[in-house]
C-alpha cells in the first residue's frame, strides 16, 4: 500500500483534483447558443472527413459529443470497445473523447495511427492515485503475486502489470487466475477489487484507489429513493462502495448496465454511475425512466454529483479546436508501448475464448 504517513504527494493530488472539480462547470449544462453549437457540429463533421478521422467517445462524455460520434460513423462505448473500434476502423486519425488513459490505450493498440484528444488535461482519480514509482515499489514488495490492473491506469502502470482488465472482464480473469492457485495484487480501484475478491474468493491484495464519482453514491439515499420508486431496479457500477453494491439488482460495467436496462422489463431504474450514460440508456430504452442515484445527500456540497469532472472537460469547442490545430496528440514511447501491450493483449486473447 502507499505509505499513509508520507502522504504529501497524495495530498497534492487530491488538492489538484478538488481544484479541477471546483473550477469546472456542470458538463451537461448548455453554455452556448444553439447557433454556436450548430456551427461547431458542422465544422467538426467537415474536418473529420477532410482529415480521414473518426470520433470515438465514452458513455460519460457530454451527450452532444456522443450524438455527434454516432452521426458521423464513430462510436460511443466503454474504454476497451473504444480502443478496439479505433483499431479496426480505416480512419488514419482517432479523435478520442474521454480521459487520458483512453487515448493512451488507443495508441498502444494502434501505434500506426494518429491519436488526438480534445484535451490532455482530462485525467482520472484512479490514474492519478496510482503513480508508477509508488506502484512499482508496492509490486516489488509482493513478488509472489500476479499483478492485475484496471484499464484506468497510465501506460507505465500497465507496463508493470501481468494483466490489464476492464470492469466487464475482471471477475472472469481473477476467477481464472485463482483457479490456477495464483495470488493477486489488484490496482487501483479498491471498491472494484473488493467486489471481485468477494465474488471470486480469490486472495487479493488491494491498492488504495477510488473513483471520485462512484465513491460518492450513498446507500441510505438509494434506500430512500427505492421507497419513492418501489418498482425501480437498481443498476450499480462496481467502482461504488460495497454498501451501494449490496443494494444492486444489476452490478456491472457501463455496457453491462445498459444491457441490464434493455433486457429487464421494469419501467424505472435507479442508476449509480456517471449520468452521461443516460444518453445511451434513454436512446436504447425510450419508454423507460432513469433516475440518478443520490450522491452526497440533500443540502451537502456534492463533490461529483454523478458527473466526472474530467469527462466534462471534453466539449464541442475543444473537439473542433483539436481538429483545426492537430495538437493534443497522444505519444507513448515505443518500449513502454510494447511492454504495456503485453498485459493488454493477454486480456484481449482471454476475452476471445470466453463464451458469447
Ligand atoms: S468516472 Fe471515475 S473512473 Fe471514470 S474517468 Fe472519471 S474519475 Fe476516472
Amino acid at each position: 500500500m502507499p505509505n499513509r504517513t508520507d502522504s504529501n504527494e497524495a495530498n497534492q493530488r487530491i488538492d489538484a483534483r478538488n481544484f479541477v472539480q471546483a473550477s469546472i462547470a456542470h458538463p451537461y449544462k448548455p453554455q452556448h447558443s444553439e447557433a454556436v453549437l450548430a456551427h461547431w457540429r458542422e465544422r467538426i463533421k467537415h474536418l473529420l472527413i477532410a482529415q480521414n478521422a473518426v470520433l470515438v467517445a465514452h458513455y460519460y462524455t457530454d451527450p452532444l459529443i456522443q450524438a455527434l460520434a454516432e452521426e458521423t460513423g464513430g462510436c460511443v462505448s466503454d474504454s476497451l470497445e473504444m480502443a478496439r473500434f479505433g483499431a479496426e476502423h480505416p480512419a488514419q486519425t482517432l479523435i478520442v473523447a474521454g480521459v487520458k488513459f483512453m487515448g493512451e490505450t488507443a495508441k498502444i493498440l494502434t501505434p500506426q495511427k494518429r491519436v488526438l484528444m480534445p484535451t490532455l488535461e482530462a485525467t482520472c482519480s484512479l490514474d492519478l492515485g496510482c503513480p508508477i514509482d509508488q506502484f512499482s515499489a508496492f509490486c516489488d514488495q509482493h513478488p509472489d503475486r500476479t499483478v492485475v490492473v484496471y484499464a484506468n491506469t497510465s501506460a507505465a502502470v500497465k507496463a508493470r502489470a501481468d494483466w490489464v482488465v476492464t470492469s466487464s472482464i475482471a471477475l472472469e480473469v481473477v476467477e481464472y487466475l485463482d483457479a490456477k492457485g495464483e495470488k493477486i495484487l489488484w490496482a487501483p480501484d479498491k471498491y472494484l477489487g473488493s467486489y471481485v475478491q468477494k465474488q471470486t474468493g480469490a486472495d487479493v491484495l488491494l491498492w488504495d484507489g477510488a473513483c471520485i464519482v462512484h465513491e460518492e453514491f450513498k446507500a441510505k439515499g438509494i434506500i430512500d429513493l427505492k421507497a419513492l420508486y418501489p418498482e425501480a431496479l437498481v443498476l450499480v457500477h462496481p467502482e461504488s462502495p460495497s454498501a451501494v453494491v449490496a443494494l444492486a439488482d444489476v452490478v456491472g460495467s457501463t455496457s453491462q448496465l445498459i444491457h441490464g436496462a434493455k433486457t429487464h422489463s421494469n419501467k424505472q431504474f435507479i442508476v449509480a454511475t456517471d449520468q452521461g450514460i443516460f444518453y445511451k440508456m434513454q436512446q436504447q430504452c425510450p419508454a423507460k425512466e432513469f433516475i440518478v442515484a443520490p450522491t452526497a445527500g440533500s443540502g451537502a456540497t456534492c463533490r461529483s454529483c454523478a458527473s466526472c469532472p474530467w469527462m466534462g472537460m471534453n466539449s464541442l469547442e475543444n473537439l473542433c479546436a483539436v481538429l483545426e490545430q492537430g495538437d493534443n496528440e497522444i505519444v507513448v514511447e515505443t518500449k513502454l508501448r510494447e511492454r504495456a501491450m503485453k498485459p493488454l493483449q493477454r486480456m484481449l486473447d482471454f476475452r476471445q475464448h470466453l463464451p458469447g
